[in-house]
């Protein structure tokens, strides 16, 4: 089985009748590139910048922040890197800046909430992110985007500070794609129109369910809610990828849905793009790919969306496929 496993490594992601998607690691820093190169990674679908800031006593500066895009856009060499911009508050908190007192910080003053905010810091890290976009291919992704004016902002904000470098005479990739991560509903559900805006999506399950199910992630109580298969959130997958693909915009996950054996078959049939996940699940989610026809998959995705239960999903997908 390992043997096997390790024979997927420079395979390509391609179903039986030929459709390819890509499959990409989810990092917190450099020293997790290996892993995703050694685990057959196309990509890193999502770099979790907040590790820079958490594993420190200050905001880190420019410098710091400029060193450690370039050494993941360089150990990528070349692959897309996703990017995410700084997702703070909710339980992720800093010991050098004082969050403001709030009954649910899940639903509160984080991610680019705070960064539209607070524009010194999320100047500071597009800066760095810019001059680092010379060394790679960099995508730069938004967290937590719940309106259009919000992703036009954050946006616009990009844009600014891109230009102000170009004036400085520092050298910025013209390639660089501005997404958005799709983890709010109201997000999902207007996909066809955000769009119009953004260069690419990447639906964040982890909290895109928390948010559909209103059950917070971090509570045992309520934990049988965490439902990736339930047809509710199938349903805003599916929107999420037609509204996309409508202007012929790509779609990544980068939850922990899409690393789940039994949910890639679906996640496939609905047309996911890139598929984002642990390194040590790539090889596996490989395997599955590589054994399915995608348009078996369509078929099977179209069923799934119009089930009553997760169970009920679950259960059909086990039944149809062997993961
Ligand atoms: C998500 O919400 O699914 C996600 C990938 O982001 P995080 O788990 O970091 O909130
Ligand atoms: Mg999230």
């Amino acid at each position: 089985e390992k043997e096997a496993l390790k024979m997927m490594v420079n395979a390509k992601s391609i179903t039986t009748d030929g459709h390819e998607v890509e499959l990409a690691g989810n990092i917190g820093g450099f020293k997790d590139v290996e892993g995703v190169l050694k685990n057959g990674g196309e990509g890193v679908g999502l770099f979790r910048t907040e590790f820079l800031y958490m594993d420190n006593d200050h905001f880190p500066t420019e410098e710091e922040q400029f060193e450690a895009y370039k050494a993941v856009l360089e150990g990528m060499g070349g692959r897309k890197v996703v990017v995410r911009t700084l997702d703070i508050g909710g339980d992720k908190k800093l010991s050098y800046y004082t969050f403001p007192e709030e009954m649910n910080p899940f639903l509160g003053y984080r991610a680019i909430r705070l960064c539209l905010k607070e524009q010194d810091i999320f100047r500071t890290q597009l800066r760095a992110l810019c001059r680092a976009s010379v060394y790679g291919k960099l995508c730069i992704m938004f967290p937590m985007i719940a309106t259009i004016d919000e992703f036009r902002q954050a946006k616009g904000i990009f844009e600014d500070v891109k230009a102000e470098l170009l004036a400085e005479g520092v050298a910025v990739a013209d390639d660089i794609q501005v997404g958005m991560m799709v983890e709010i509903p109201a997000a999902a559900v207007l996909a066809d129109e955000f769009s119009k805006y953004a260069d690419f999506f990447s639906i964040g399950t982890n909290d895109l369910i928390q948010y559909s199910m209103a059950a917070d992630r971090m509570s045992e109580n309520v934990s049988y809610l965490y439902q990736p298969y339930n047809p509710s959130i199938l349903r805003l997958v599916n929107m999420t990828i037609k509204g996309a693909h409508k202007n012929g915009k790509w779609v990544g996950m980068c939850g922990a849905m899409a690393g789940e054996p039994y949910a890639v078959p679906i996640l496939l049939g609905l047309g996911l793009d890139e598929f984002s996940m642990s390194a040590t699940q790539i090889l596996k989610a490989r395997k599955v790919v590589t054994g399915l026809s995608y348009a078996d998959m369509q078929k099977l995705a179209e069923k799934c969306l119009n089930m009553d239960s997760a169970a009920e999903v679950l259960d059909y997908v086990q039944s149809e496929v062997k993961a």
